[in-house]
């Protein structure tokens, strides 16, 4: 069992990936944007934090980049689908370039994240 994040500010996709990782036995925190999810981040120890780009708050560049400070070996998932006149295609790049270890488009494909929280976990450990 590992513990994750879930960072996103669409209470849906919250939802369905706590279900998807508590059904994989894993324990699962939610936050809706990143300023809750690094005030989280830094109460807490997780093995992985999955978390949205485009976001109120705090951003997911400005998680990723708080998180490399505060957790630099953490296992870090991105997702992004773009938004507010921003190009999934950059983001994803952009994402990748601040050490991501996996990032992944929206509309998710829920196997695909399943496979990266798996891979991830396993490379981290
Ligand atoms: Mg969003």
């Amino acid at each position: 069992m590992s513990r994750i994040l879930v960072i996103d500010d669409q209470e849906h996709i919250r939802s369905i990936i706590r279900e998807l990782l508590i059904g994989d036995n894993h324990q699962v925190d939610l936050a809706e944007d990143g300023a809750v999810g690094m005030k989280l981040a830094a109460r807490n120890s997780y093995d992985l934090i999955i978390t949205d780009i485009v976001m109120p708050e705090k951003d997911g560049f400005e998680v990723i980049n708080e998180l490399k400070q505060l957790a630099p070996g953490i296992g870090l998932i991105v997702m992004t689908g773009g938004g507010a006149g921003l190009d999934v295609a950059n983001l994803m790049k952009m994402s990748q370039f601040m050490g991501a270890d996996r990032v992944l488009s929206k509309p998710l494909d829920f196997r695909i994240l399943q496979r990266a929280v798996k891979d991830v976990l396993e490379k981290k450990s």
